[in-house]
């Protein structure tokens, strides 16, 4: 990874199914942040939120089929196959010995996975191993009124208005960005998928055959 150029970004996420959601926010931040390549990671084990539904195995294979072979999307599947609990800062820290310091990282959150950042595990040190970048999303606001004093107070300090700036320091910065509004959860859709309805068109056709061939959610 060494050898290639440009920013990298990296997304974060149970994907307890992976949805047009998570692929958008990594195709808009890959435009609106100038980003080079997303690294997509799926936790193995989420220690912050409740257990997924579904084995790490089915979710990284999930992800697999919605990525496809596109160049600009890499699949990190170090958490899954770790075998221990999933956190962020150790993820990041892998990342950054396998960068170098110089070079420009962000992390990608949507709005709600910020607002809940206090509540993982040693997030003050995500902010000295990258950047990060918080994309909108429908039903959740980015007011500094819904944030505890501690994430304020660093919202405040490290904000960046012009994201195009993360490229010229490796981390440090939150910036936000406006994506297309998708009002999907991988919550809604398993609550569809559980009552026998269909969840076409909200995540990717090869994820949904997927699920339909593993009977997976209740389905
Ligand atoms: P669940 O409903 O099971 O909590 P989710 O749909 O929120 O799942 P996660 O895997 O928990 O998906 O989310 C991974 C990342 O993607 C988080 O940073 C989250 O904020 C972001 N994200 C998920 N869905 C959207 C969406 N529709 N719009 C913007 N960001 C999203």
């Amino acid at each position: 990874m060494k050898s290639k150029d440009g920013v990298l970004g990296v997304m974060g996420g149970t994907f307890d199914p992976i949805h047009f959601g998570h692929l958008r926010l990594a195709e808009e931040a890959r435009q609106a942040l100038g980003l080079s390549r997303v690294r997509v990671v799926p936790a193995g084990h989420p220690r912050h939120r409740d257990q997924p539904c579904t084995s790490a195995e089915d979710r990284l294979a999930m992800v697999q089929l919605a990525l496809g072979d596109l160049p600009q999307f890499e699949l990190d599947d170090s958490e899954v196959r770790a075998d221990l609990p999933s956190y962020t800062v150790p993820t990041l820290e892998r990342l950054r010995s396998e960068l170098g310091s110089q070079h420009a990282l962000v992390l990608l959150l949507g709005v709600d996975a910020f607002l809940g950042l206090p509540s993982w595990y040693r997030w003050r040190e995500l902010f000295e191993l990258a950047h990060i970048a918080v994309a909108t999303r429908p039903g959740y606001s980015l007011n500094e009124q819904h944030m505890g004093e501690a994430l304020r107070s660093e919202f405040h300090h490290r904000a960046c208005a012009r994201p195009e700036r993360l490229a010229k320091r490796p981390a440090g910065m939150v910036a936000s960005f406006a994506m297309t509004p998708l009002a999907i959860s991988a919550t809604s859709i398993r609550a569809i998928l559980a009552q026998g309805g269909s969840p076409r068109f909200l995540l990717p056709d090869a994820v949904l055959d997927y699920i339909q061939q593993h009977h997976l959610y209740g389905n």
